[in-house]
């Protein structure tokens, strides 16, 4: 049996990038960037890791439990790592001066500080969250649950430390997803837009519960094409993804009745199922 799909009644917002441009290397490379900020994109070329392997530390070892560390790296190593040539390697405590990526794991907005080998040797260049009480209360109320959301941000945000920007970012993001674009632009898009990307926002299931979808396989197999080993061959079967719910949904509550879609329930600071948030839905459409 498949875990209960969290759906958006989690918030997305946090899942975030905290940088806007494209900055980690010379000038020369911003300002290319920055003249073409409506190529926006899926992945990030510039900032592909140059080797597979890639080390993995925690900056701070007991600030998460054991469970929740072999948990992400568990959910790192059947996706990301499963699907491309990347070997992440290490998850001990950080040294001083250890390169690669330096997780920290705080009761915040999980975020990465720039996208893919950007983040190289950057102190807590990736955030990651376990407890939820401060941010996304929703993980916390059960056990499941908390699990779910610990693996989805994981994945979701270890797309972003291997180059790949948010989905809903893309030029062909279609109107019916309404979240903003969000931290720095990819500038090469793979596929069609694709609704059930850890990486999209509109997805109407969490982080698509840190399954990589089709449109992730192919993502990262595109990208990371350069180190692919030719005597290997990745497997492009996706794992069982999680239910999707229709988009549209008939909301009810009180004198406010309408259909609404899954993103429009997803306001910038309400996020929600109809029934979470069924007047301002059913408001907006009745
Ligand atoms: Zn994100």
């Amino acid at each position: 049996m498949f875990m209960r799909s969290i759906t958006n009644k989690l918030s997305m917002i946090g899942l975030c990038l905290t940088s806007t441009v494209f900055s980690c290397s010379d000038p020369s490379e911003y300002s290319r960037v920055n003249t073409q900020a409506e190529n926006k994109g899926y992945y990030l070329s510039d900032s592909l890791w140059r080797a597979a392997d890639i080390s993995v530390c925690w900056e701070d070892i007991t600030s998460i439990s054991d469970n929740d560390r072999f948990r992400i790296q568990q959910a790192i190593v059947d996706s990301w790592e499963a699907y491309s040539p990347l070997k992440f390697t290490g998850w001990e405590q950080c040294s001083e001066t250890a390169r690669g990526l330096r997780i920290a794991v705080k009761d915040a907005g999980p975020h990465v500080k720039k996208l893919g080998r950007c983040l190289d040797g950057m102190q807590e260049g990736i955030v990651l969250n376990t407890e939820f009480f401060e941010w996304n209360p929703r993980c916390r109320e059960t056990q499941e649950q908390r699990e779910l959301c610990v693996k989805a941000v994981a994945v979701h945000e270890f797309g972003h430390a291997i180059g790949i920007a948010h989905e809903q970012n893309r030029l062909d993001t279609p109107d019916t997803c309404r979240d903003a674009p969000q931290g720095t632009n990819g500038d090469v898009m793979v596929g069609d837009w694709d609704p059930h990307s850890v990486m999209n926002y509109c997805n109407d299931v969490f982080a698509n519960d840190g399954i990589l979808s089709p449109g992730d396989i192919a993502t990262v197999q595109a990208a990371y094409d350069f180190l692919i080993d030719p005597n290997t061959v990745l497997s492009v079967t996706p794992p069982p993804q999680p239910e999707h719910t229709p988009d549209v949904q008939t909301c009810e509550m009180g004198r406010y009745v309408g259909e609404c879609t899954m993103r429009e329930c997803r306001g910038a600071s309400f996020p929600g199922r109809c029934e979470d948030s069924a007047q301002k839905c059913c408001v907006m459409l009745r």
